[in-house]
């Protein structure tokens, strides 16, 4: 049947020299699906789908272990599937890999309509998201995390971005996803590095936000770090909600004081002081909560117990407390360099996330570089030496 629409206007002039002004108004609201099982995950899937056509984006390690079933079950659920795979790592987020996919679309005929999914790590995660915020000035994108980190981080909250030589993330934007899928048995196949690298951030999320998650954490350590599929479910699940909850606060960060950077500052120069890689992310963020932990500490701002069970919680999964442990020693001097880094990217404030017991922070921009210092160099509290 055909449709017509009659659309009337009579907009008045505005009067000689009157200022214009404009507002736009984006809000997105998107569901986080948790789920046991790859079965439950692909119908729940097939069902954010609907009827349009899908352009899976994954990496070669995803693609080889998970990607063959994902595509199968979508074409067995009658939706028409492409996908293409990108080099695993973090040198696939750059603006050589997005060009690469924006081709792959206009040559696959992709349209408005139609759907990416992103099925992997935050580097797949990442890189297909700020891909869709720029192909035809933005088209759905659906996030299938496979790591640890993408599924209680990455995925969540519409930060989408690829590297720069100067910097990481240095060329995104904000664009939210239009559901999130997590299904913790694709994290079965993922090595014990990268489950403790995930981990660091769940433990974060909880010393700032929530002391129930935190106790929740120290009494399944030993089944999370085995993979046990319905505490991994749990865990995901709680830290998932507690990201959408902090978010949401501040969903394109105009608030400085945010308390989801603990452990980022110090985090980042370490990242940038190794090379971006060989040190993972997960791990230089549990190097720099530990590094703000004895700030914290020195200030008197934290209870030596409360710090005693965060050094305690991190060591026991694994985590880098000193700079030693890092599995590329950076000097104090090359952190303090990476930090100097920072501090020009964001004009010249560097501010500190620190704890002042579990659930509660205090956000400090006078944080002197003796006491970043003496930090990088302190490892009495944590029974580790630097
Ligand atoms: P990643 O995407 O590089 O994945 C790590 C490795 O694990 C890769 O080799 C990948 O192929 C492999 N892998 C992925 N899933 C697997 C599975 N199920 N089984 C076996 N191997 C698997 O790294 P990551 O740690 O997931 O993400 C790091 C990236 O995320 C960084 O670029 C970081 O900047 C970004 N990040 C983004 C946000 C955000 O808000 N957008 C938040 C945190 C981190």
């Amino acid at each position: 049947m055909a449709t017509k629409f009659l659309v009337r206007d009579d907009q008045p002039l505005p009067a000689p020299g009157e200022v214009i002004s404009t507002s736009s108004r984006r809000e997105r609201s998107y569901s986080v699906h948790v789920t046991l099982d790859e079965a439950r995950a692909l119908e729940t899937l097939a069902a954010e789908i609907g009827d349009r056509q899908v352009r899976i984006v994954t990496d070669q390690t995803v693609g080889r272990l998970h990607g063959g079933r994902l595509l199968t079950s979508l074409v067995s659920h009658g939706v028409p599937v492409q996908s293409i795979e990108i080099p695993a790592g973090e040198q696939s987020k750059s603006v050589q890999t997005a060009y690469h996919l924006v081709d792959w679309l206009a040559r696959s005929d992709t349209g408005r309509r139609d759907v990416m999914l992103a099925v992997g790590g935050g580097v797949v995660i990442d890189t297909t998201g700020w891909v869709a915020s720029a192909y035809m000035r933005g088209i759905p994108y659906i996030n299938v995390p496979t790591t640890l980190l993408a599924q209680v981080d990455a995925a969540i909250g519409g930060k989408v971005a690829v590297d720069h030589q100067v910097a990481k993330n240095l060329i995104g934007s904000f664009y939210e996803p239009q559901a999130v899928v997590s299904c913790v048995s694709y994290l079965a196949t993922l090595d014990a590095r990268q489950v403790r690298a995930g981990l660091a951030e769940v433990i974060k999320k909880a010393i700032i936000a929530s002391p129930q998650l935190f106790s929740f954490i120290e009494h399944n350590l030993g089944s999370l770090l085995a993979l046990d599929p319905s505490c991994l479910q749990s865990l995901v699940h709680a830290a998932s909600a507690i990201k959408c909850v902090l978010v949401a606060r501040d969903p394109y960060e105009n608030d400085l004081r945010r308390t989801l950077n603990f452990g980022h500052t110090v985090g980042h120069a370490v990242e940038t002081a190794t090379g971006h890689g060989p040190v993972l992310h997960g791990e230089a963020v549990a190097f720099g909560m530990a590094v703000a932990v004895r700030i914290a500490l020195t200030r008197g701002l934290l209870r030596e117990s409360t710090a005693a069970r965060i050094f305690k919680l991190l060591a026991t999964a694994g985590l880098p407390l000193s700079l030693r442990q890092l599995a590329v020693e950076p000097s104090a001097d090359d952190v303090i360099g990476g930090l100097a880094k920072i501090r020009q990217i964001r004009a010249g404030s560097l501010r500190f996330v620190l704890p002042t017991g579990l659930g509660s922070a205090l956000i400090a921009d006078d944080v002197t570089a003796g006491e970043i210092s003496a930090a990088l160099h302190d490892s009495a509290m944590t029974g580790v030496r630097a």
